[in-house]
């Protein structure tokens, strides 16, 4: 699957908007991308973790983890696909952390796994959680790379199905307020672009 088809799969999905948004970050756009409407169909979800999967070979990892909530549903599909165990971190009062529970094997060599990228900021705290309980984070894979050319986001390396360059404006700046033809709304948190 070519980056044109992965982006039809999101238009036909009805989770590529185009209009006026206001971002998790708060920043303007015109474009907002969610992908837990494309994840929906299990069948996407098998085709973009196969198209993440190119860029990685299972001998090299233990374990899939995602920072949860945005990284689960594909970060399960590519541990599934690898046949590998998957853990996720999640947020407690704002927190990154590993509950539920799981156990991370001393120096278990982990895939760390996510939706919509960024600014990277939810897998660095999950990058850290892993190696605070003694695994090492090898490589991230991303569905979506938001903010595509900004490679200095991850200390291991990284790859991602489909770049998106999408452009933002700070919200007192914004030359869609400005032409005030559309509100902007607000449609969701984690996972628009
Ligand atoms: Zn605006």
């Amino acid at each position: 699957m070519n980056e044109k088809e992965m982006l039809a799969m999101y238009e036909k999905a009805g989770a590529l908007l185009n209009g006026h948004f206001i971002l998790s970050s708060g920043r303007h756009s015109a474009r907002y991308l969610q992908s837990a409407l494309v994840l929906m169909d299990l069948e996407n979800a098998t085709a973009l973790a196969t198209e993440l999967i190119r860029h990685v070979d299972a001998s090299d990892y233990d374990m899939v983890v995602a920072p949860a909530i945005g990284g689960l549903v594909i970060g399960q599909e590519v541990a599934r696909l690898l046949n590998k165990p998957f853990i996720f971190t999640e947020r407690k009062e704002g927190e990154m952390q590993l509950r539920r529970g799981f156990t991370i094997p001393d120096d278990a060599r982990f895939l760390v796994v996510e939706d919509v990228i960024t600014t990277g900021g939810s897998v660095r705290e999950c990058m850290l959680v892993i190696r605070e309980h003694g695994g090492l984070p090898v490589k991230v894979l991303a569905v979506v790379d938001r903010a595509p050319g900004s490679d200095d986001r991850f200390d291991v390396p990284y790859a991602t199905a489909l770049s998106l360059d999408v452009e933002t404006f700070a919200a007192d700046s914004c030359p869609l307020c400005s032409a005030a033809e559309l509100p902007a709304i607000k449609p969701g948190s984690r996972g628009a672009a």
